[in-house]
This record gives C-alpha cells, structure tokens and sequence, in this order.
C-alpha cells in the first residue's frame, strides 16, 4: 500500500493567445477546470498502477473540495485521512499560450493547513511507501518522513517544485526522484552529473527524470542504469513527472526492484503525455501492454 501526503488543488486551466503583461486585460480562448496538485496527481497515478492508495491532505468545506474528494474517490482512493478545513481548497490558474509558453499561480489554500503530523494518529503509516513532494508546509514534510521512517516505511520524496529542503528531510529520505531543474537546484550545482553524484551520496536511492531522455538512477552513491522511455509523440507533458512517481511509488510498493520499477514509471510517464492536461497517468493494463507482459 502507498500513502501520499500532499496537495489537492483546483486547477484553472485558461488558453490565451499571449500571457497578459502588467495592467492588461486579455481575454481568454478557453477555460478548462479540473484536479490537481502534485499530491493529488500521483495519489491517483499509483492507484491506476495497481497500489492501494490512501491520500493525506486538506480541502476546505467549498464545492471545489466535494470536486477533489469526489476525484479521488472515483480513483478508488482512500479520503478518510483527508481534513476539512476553514479557508479556500488550494487552487491554481494555469494560463498557457499559443506558444505552449505558462504562467501559473497558486493558491496554496487548505494545503498550507495540513498540520506537522496529519490526523493525529498514525493510522495513515500502514503501508509500505510513504509517498512525499513539496506542496505542503516545509515543517510538515519533513516531520511525515520522519515518523514513516522512524516506523520502517520506506520514504520516497519528489523534491518538486524546486526549493530548499527543511534541515533533516534529505537524511529521511530512502528515495528521492527529481527532474534535470530540481537536481542541479537542490545540489547547488550546475553539471547535471555533478549534482546527481552529489545527491546521491546523500540519498539511498536517487532518480533522475530527463523528459524526453527517459531517467537514470544511483544505488547506494552509484550510477546504476539510464533508460529512454518508449517512444511517444507528445501532446502535453503536463503532469508527466507526477505519472512517474505515482508509477514508482506502487511498484516499490508491491515488491519491484528499483530497476522494474524504474521501467515501469518511464512508459507511465511516456503514456500520460498522449493526453490533454495533469490528469493523464495510465491504467496498470496500459502500461503492461506497452512493456509486454500480461
Ligand atoms: P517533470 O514533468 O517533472 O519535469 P520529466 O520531464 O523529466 O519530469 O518527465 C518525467 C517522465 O515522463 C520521463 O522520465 C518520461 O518517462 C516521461 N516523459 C516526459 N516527457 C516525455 C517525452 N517528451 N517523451 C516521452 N516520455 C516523456
């Protein structure tokens, strides 16, 4: 079992010919709304691959949270660890232009009330994988992988978006996942290799997801492997890296090597950028036929 502990946003997914500058009004040539949030998104990405998922967090008492839960539900995710807080479902406006260029704010609403231990009981470290990003309050990231490790659950972390880490987090961590821009920020280096040797010296398991060039991965302070994903013609990578870690994290999950699951999350994320928008992540059956096994 994988739980995630994370955030739920309320996306606003708005077209314009060209983001607006300071003081102008553009108007809009599509609106779209719909699910999001890190946390939200590989919650239902490692459903889809099989795990069974229970999802950590905080909505507010607003339609847009009856929208999320329901979401998640729908999933087949567990919401009973999820809080309902006074304040604003977390929210985020996508604008995007003709150029495929975006601007994006964030509302981080609820997300920013998930408290230090979520729920007050420990019912939510049941499972094998504890699956964290960093959408939430630094303090309560760090303190959910303190308790899992503390209790033997393997703690994986997409360190994502890009940001300083709290004190301690990197020394919880049993596998950490980041993309080309979050490696070389959190190393504090520029040389791609550089920072993934650096990080890996710091962090059992270490992934690299290189878009397009699929990922490589470190065991124990090593390069282990780098693999391509398979060959897709993209429509959106929105969301791509959120496949991949749910992927991961439900292989982890039910046993895989770091290897097998590595694969796995690479035609996962490859098969989620065939679709419009975040919630994108393929079915366990999907990803099976593309690596040909049954
Ligand atoms: P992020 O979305 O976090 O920036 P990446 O761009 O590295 O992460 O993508 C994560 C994974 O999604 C890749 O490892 C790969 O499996 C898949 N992916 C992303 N972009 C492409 C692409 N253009 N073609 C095929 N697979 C892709």
């Amino acid at each position: 079992a994988v739980t995630v502990v994370g955030s739920a946003n309320l996306d606003q997914i708005v077209r314009v010919v060209r983001l607006p500058a300071p003081g102008e009004t553009v108007t809009t040539t599509g609106l779209r709304e719909g699910p999001g949030g890190k946390g939200l998104n590989q919650a239902v990405a490692a459903a889809r691959s099989g795990a069974a998922v229970t999802f950590v967090g905080a909505v507010g008492r607003d339609s847009g949270a009856d929208l999320l839960l329901g979401h998640l539900r729908d999933n087949a995710v567990s919401t009973r660890h999820v809080a309902r807080v006074d304040g604003p479902t977390g929210s985020a406006i996508v604008m995007v232009d003709d150029e495929g260029e975006n601007a994006i704010l964030v509302t981080s609403g609820a997300n920013g009330q998930v408290p230090p231990l979520p729920d007050g009981t420990d019912e939510w470290l049941a499972c094998d994988v504890v699956l964290l990003q960093l959408e939430l309050p630094s303090r309560t990231v760090l303190q959910c992988a303190v308790a899992a490790r503390s209790r033997g659950v393997r703690v994986l972390l997409n360190a994502a978006p890009a940001a300083p880490l709290p004190d301690g987090l990197l020394e919880a961590t049993d596998l950490l996942v980041v993309n080309e821009t979050e490696c070389r920020t959190l190393a504090g280096v520029e040389s791609l290799e550089s920072a993934a040797h650096e990080l890996a010296r710091r962090v059992p398991v270490v992934v690299v997801t290189l878009g397009a060039r699929g990922a490589m991965w470190f065991e124990d302070g090593r390069l282990r492997g780098e693999l391509p994903p398979p060959a897709v013609s993209p429509v959106d990578t929105t969301g791509a890296g959120d496949a991949f870690c749910g992927a991961l994290a439900a292989r982890l999950a039910a046993g895989d090597t770091v290897e097998e699951a590595v694969r796995f999350a690479l035609v996962a994320g490859a098969l989620s950028t065939q679709g419009h928008g975040a919630d994108t992540a393929p079915t366990l059956a999907s990803v099976r036929s593309v690596l040909g096994v049954t």
